[in-house]
């Protein structure tokens, strides 16, 4: 009973959190495997409780238990697409995609696809900039009407990402027939990719992705080692610690433009001048 109980308070302040606004929104890079270029930003939510930053993992299940997740999301979409149109005319950053995660609760709602329509007209942002993370088992709960889902949202431009990948269930026949843009392998793979078995899931995760046409991220890249060998595995894409952690808007602003100053020193002229070098690092 004490368990429910405090359930259900922390279900009421976080309902009360999100009408205050008190969610913050921090995003983490993603670059190019090959260049270093940061291509895009996924958007991690936090809730300010007073002096604490409250980490997802301790109220996203909590919210998922209820309708809440969906005013969370919808919350978190439109932050989201906000500071998409924010950076829209910036020189580093009007060219950054915005991954935004999503319940697998929100994936079968009816009002999806209405809401993120109309997120982006509201902010005036173009549809191909959002990229919409869903994770294997929101798609297996039902194929059918998942599947419908992406389909409508690629429709009108917008990307769709499996996050996660790796650690659900799903096999290449249920991939053939859904919409996919991206392919994001599980950090637990990264993390051991020492081991000769993780190493060879992820070059037939690497294969299969690009056989359906996906680009292929690798999430929780963490050392040198991880990035060379993930390289060598052909993955496109890379985000992790070893890039830079999640971090507020503000700090994103200076983080690309202290790489793109680091890029230009590297080059023979100034980089800058001639708009190359958008890398984080
Ligand atoms: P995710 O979407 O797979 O996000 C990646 C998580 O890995 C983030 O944790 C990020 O901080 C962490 N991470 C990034 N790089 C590294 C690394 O190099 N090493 C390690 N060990 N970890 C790394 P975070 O921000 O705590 O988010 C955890 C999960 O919470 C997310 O996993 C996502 O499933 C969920 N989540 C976050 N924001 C939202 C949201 O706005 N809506 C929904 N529905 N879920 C969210
Ligand atoms: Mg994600
Ligand atoms: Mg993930």
């Amino acid at each position: 009973r004490d368990e429910v109980n405090r359930l259900t308070i922390v279900e009421s302040r976080l309902h009360d959190a999100i009408r205050d606004d008190h969610l913050e929104l921090h995003y983490q890079q993603v670059v190019d495997g090959a260049t270093g270029a940061t291509l895009g930003v996924e958007a991690l939510v936090r809730w300010r409780d007073g002096a604490t930053l409250v980490p997802p993992d301790l109220f996203i299940p909590i919210a998922e238990r209820s309708e809440l997740i969906l005013e969370l999301d919808r919350w978190v979409l439109d932050a989201a697409v906000a500071q998409a149109a924010r950076w829209a005319n910036e020189p580093r950053l009007g060219h950054l995609t915005f991954a935004v995660n999503l319940s697998s609760r929100h994936v079968l709602a009816r009002s999806l696809v209405g809401q993120i329509r109309s997120a982006l007209a509201r902010h005036r942002v173009d549809p191909s900039r959002l990229i919409i993370e869903v994770t294997e088992s929101a798609l297996l709960n039902d194929l059918e009407a998942a599947a419908e889902t992406l389909g409508q949202l690629r429709a009108m431009g917008v990307c769709v990402a499996i996050d996660d990948f790796g650690t659900g269930y799903t096999s290449i026949a249920h991939l053939r027939g859904l919409p996919i843009d991206i392919l994001k392998i599980d950090r637990s793979f990264v993390s051991n990719i020492d081991r000769f078995d993780d190493r060879t899931l992820i070059k037939l995760i690497v294969e299969t992705g690009h056989l359906l046409g996906c680009v292929v991220i690798a999430e929780g890249v963490e050392t040198p080692h991880q990035e060379a060998v993930l390289r060598s595995l052909g993955v496109d894409q890379i985000q992790g610690y070893l890039i830079g952690p999640p971090i507020p808007p503000s700090e994103m602003v200076i983080a690309l433009a202290r790489g793109a100053l680091v890029a230009a020193e590297q080059l023979p002229t100034s980089g800058i001048a001639q708009g190359v070098g958008v890398s984080g690092r």
